[in-house]
């Protein structure tokens, strides 16, 4: 997979640290946008965001001030010198942002969601150079969020990242979006020159789990963060649970650990081999009992073939779930990945059953 990028674009900071994206989840007034903006500015954030239209759940909740907005962040831009971002979601928004000069455009999780207005939105910016931000579906489809990337792409912008905003789910989880990390590092995997910003705001809906999940995303090697940050986030119009004051937010941002991702120490550099040596062994003696129970799963196809026996045994297979989902627990490994792994060997076991499943005559 391959997206033309422009690789030399720096995202308006200079790569040594991650790249900070703040403001408020709404723009709600002049007063608000301007002060706020201040703020940030000292908390050396890189850019500021602030939504000018906002998608709702429900209609009649504060839907945004409109493009009266967009001339605050026009003023942020030229008066306080932070480049500014915001949503659009349709070819108006698109038009009107372009006409306030605003920095960089991104697409909402509700937008990206749906290919129609994607390629609406791709097709007012053909041939505008704007950087533009992508943020995940709602649900988890990778190959929705690289098709919104693509269609960018193919009107010609090549300066895109992704934003990891979290999915939504019906389980009961502590995060208002869950955040299903194996989704960016795949996107990581197949455009690895796309820089991918991670929104701990919309994915804890709450302040509380802000720095937990930064500190996730930074160790993860994302690109930056994009936070919401409110002068008085208990009176905000929207999303007021998960704002945190500016001051909050540079707290957030000082109690970051930034982690090499490589190291010259040479100690460092011996016990790291060491231990890829032991993983190495280990998958190796993983893989040959894998092979051995597939085998032992064949003789069983063999046997139950010669007796007229169907393979599928659903009480042994439940057995089998249970139990081994306690003993796995047991030695502290995760009840989902035991799940998903045994799933994967029984699958396979069956498999070879049947491959030596005489035809019945
Ligand atoms: C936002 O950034 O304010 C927003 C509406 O986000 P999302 O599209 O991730 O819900
Ligand atoms: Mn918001």
């Amino acid at each position: 997979m391959s997206l033309n990028l422009d690789k030399n674009f720096n995202w308006f900071n200079n790569k040594q640290t991650p790249l900070l994206i703040a403001g408020p989840c709404s723009a709600e007034s002049r007063e608000q946008v301007i002060n706020t903006a201040k703020e940030l500015k000292k908390e050396k954030v890189n850019i500021y965001r602030a939504g000018i239209w906002k998608p709702r759940t429900r209609p009649g909740s504060f839907e945004g001030v409109g493009s009266i907005g967009l001339e605050w962040l026009k003023e942020v831009k030229q008066e306080i010198e932070l480049p500014v971002a915001t949503e659009v979601a349709n070819t108006s928004h698109v038009e009107q942002a372009l006409k306030f000069d605003i920095d960089i455009l991104w697409i909402g999780a509700r937008t990206s969601v749906n290919p129609f207005a994607v390629q609406e939105i791709a097709d007012a910016l053909a041939g505008v150079d704007i950087p533009i931000m992508i943020k995940n579906p709602i649900n988890p489809d990778l190959d929705l969020w690289i098709g919104a990337f693509e269609r960018f792409n193919k009107v010609g912008i090549n300066k895109l990242a992704a934003i990891h905003r979290g999915f939504s789910t019906h389980e009961k989880t502590i995060f208002r979006n869950k955040p299903q990390w194996q989704i960016p590092i795949e996107l990581k995997k197949r455009i690895p020159e796309l820089p991918i910003i991670c929104d701990p705001s919309h994915i804890a809906g709450n302040r509380d789990l802000l720095y937990k999940i930064s500190q996730k995303a930074i160790d993860l090697n994302f690109h930056g963060l994009m936070i919401e940050s409110h002068l008085d986030p208990t009176s905000a119009l929207s999303d007021k649970n998960q704002q945190v004051t500016p001051n909050d937010l540079s707290k957030i941002i000082a109690k970051i650990i930034i982690r090499k991702t490589k190291s010259s120490d040479n100690q460092f550099k011996i016990q790291i081999a060491e231990l890829r040596q032991q993983i190495d062994n280990v998958d190796e003696e993983l893989l040959n009992l894998l092979c051995e129970r597939m085998n032992i799963a064949e003789m069983v196809g063999k046997l139950k073939s010669d007796n007229g026996v169907t393979i599928l045994k659903t009480a042994r297979w439940r057995e089998i779930l249970r139990n081994r989902t306690q003993s796995g627990e047991q030695k502290g490994l995760s009840k989902a990945f035991i799940i998903k792994l045994l799933k994967a060997i029984h699958q396979e076991s069956i498999n070879r059953q049947a491959s030596v499943m005489e035809p019945l005559n």
